[in-house]
């Protein structure tokens, strides 16, 4: 039986330079956050034969710069809507005047865009009013969880039901220490309950949010000076492998590359990772 693929993923870029995530749909092509210049999303998007044109709409977690800078050509130029809640929206109003497509959602209320089913819930980290999202789809969840200093359980419980998660793993303590570039106050910002989650906290975390459902497990976020790839996927992976979970597949993000294109097919959940040539057949055996 072939299962129609429906929903392609792929981090254009995290860390703590720059977030950006696309999603397709049959109806919808979507981004999570515009970290990065516009002519940078615009390089990332011809990677995976897309371009800034074919986006409906832009979905914030919050109004820091390294999810948002690039707002101002995707919104004045490309006219490209952006949903965000209020206090998000509020405040990038100051800060980046002239911006007029503001959709405003209320957070926990759930929307829809399209056949994505969008559901926001906050999360704890120095910003106005920072949330993550649950994007629900009929052929599977994306859970998008970064930029939170510790989980709460309504946290763990809105994101659980994720088949595919982006799971910040911001720092090694022990690296964040031991650097010598961060003020004292800046460590003490990351290390606090609003500031990142360490290679330890999403370890725990993932046990928690774990679930046969649950497939793929992208880490993102990492800080370019006090994370190494390999530390974050050790922690978490372990943390998978201890809780018995061997059929999730882990992946580190990075902040200069575009992951592989992921495809979530439906009606049963199939998980195949291509080049995005391969898309265009939109079947997984
Ligand atoms: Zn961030
Ligand atoms: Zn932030």
């Amino acid at each position: 039986m072939l299962a129609v693929v429906a929903v392609e993923i792929t981090i254009l870029g995290s860390g703590s330079g720059g977030n950006c995530t696309y999603l397709e749909t049959a109806r919808v092509k979507l981004l999570v956050d515009a970290g990065f210049s516009g002519k940078q999303i615009a390089t990332r998007l011809a990677s995976i034969g897309r371009t800034l044109e074919d986006i409906d709409a832009v979905l914030l977690t919050h109004e820091h710069n390294d999810h948002t800078q690039g707002l101002p050509v995707l919104c004045k130029r490309h006219k490209i809507p952006v949903f965000a809640n209020r206090l998000t929206a509020e405040l990038l109003h100051e800060e980046m005047p002239g911006l007029e497509t503001w959709k405003i959602f209320q957070t926990g209320q759930p929307f829809e865009i399209g056949d994505v089913r969008v559901e926001s819930f906050t999360v704890p980290h120095d910003a106005h009013d920072p949330v993550g999202f649950l994007l629900r789809h009929d052929s599977g969840n994306i859970g998008i969880l970064t930029d939170l200093g510790c989980t709460t359980r309504l946290v763990i419980e809105r994101i659980r039901p994720a088949n595919v998660l982006l799971l910040e793993t911001n720092h090694d303590p022990r690296l964040l220490q031991d650097d010598t570039a961060r003020p004292w106050s800046v460590k003490q910002r990351i290390l606090s309950r609003q500031g990142h989650l360490s290679n330890a906290a999403a370890a725990e975390a993932i046990t928690q949010i774990v679930h046969d459902g649950l497939k793929h497990v992208y880490l993102g976020h990492l800080s370019r000076d006090c994370n190494r790839p390999e530390l974050a996927y050790a922690s978490v992976a372990g943390a998978l492998q201890d809780a018995g979970a061997r059929d999730v597949r882990v992946e580190v993000t990075s902040q200069t590359d575009p992951t592989p294109t992921l495809m979530l097919g439906a009606p049963a959940l199939t998980i195949a990772q291509q080049g995005h040539d391969a898309v265009s057949a939109c079947v997984q055996p």
